[in-house]
């Protein structure tokens, strides 16, 4: 309500918003490719064994059929191979991976 009440607001929240979501191509990379920068997590990670994370969701016991990195609600795909997860800030996680915190949503 109060957005249309002030036009100028409105105007500039959407520059804004348009303006960041072009920021990383004016830089001449996608924001896919900015992740793909960032290192694999180990295994040996303590955040990673926290919630069990294997590199491939085969090895994972407790996985069932169709759950890995790629499809989990978590994942954001950094390439083809790999991606960043919000549980590993700075972080990737394999593609093919698996851990216990796996969604759906
Ligand atoms: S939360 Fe999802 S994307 Fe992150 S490691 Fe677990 S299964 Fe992979």
């Amino acid at each position: 309500m109060n957005e249309l009440r002030n036009p100028g607001r409105r105007a500039l929240l959407k520059r804004t918003a348009v303006g960041l979501s072009i920021a990383p191509l004016a830089l001449g990379r996608s924001p896919a490719a900015l992740g793909a920068d960032l290192p694999l997590i180990s295994e040996q990670d303590p955040a990673a064994k926290a919630v069990h994370y294997l590199e491939d969701a085969s090895r994972a016991k407790e996985a069932t059929s169709g759950t890995d990195c790629s499809n989990c609600s978590l994942y954001g795909a950094a390439g083809a191979k790999q991606g960043t997860c919000t549980l590993f800030p700075g972080k990737l996680v394999k593609a093919a991976g698996w851990c216990s915190a796996w969604s759906g949503l």
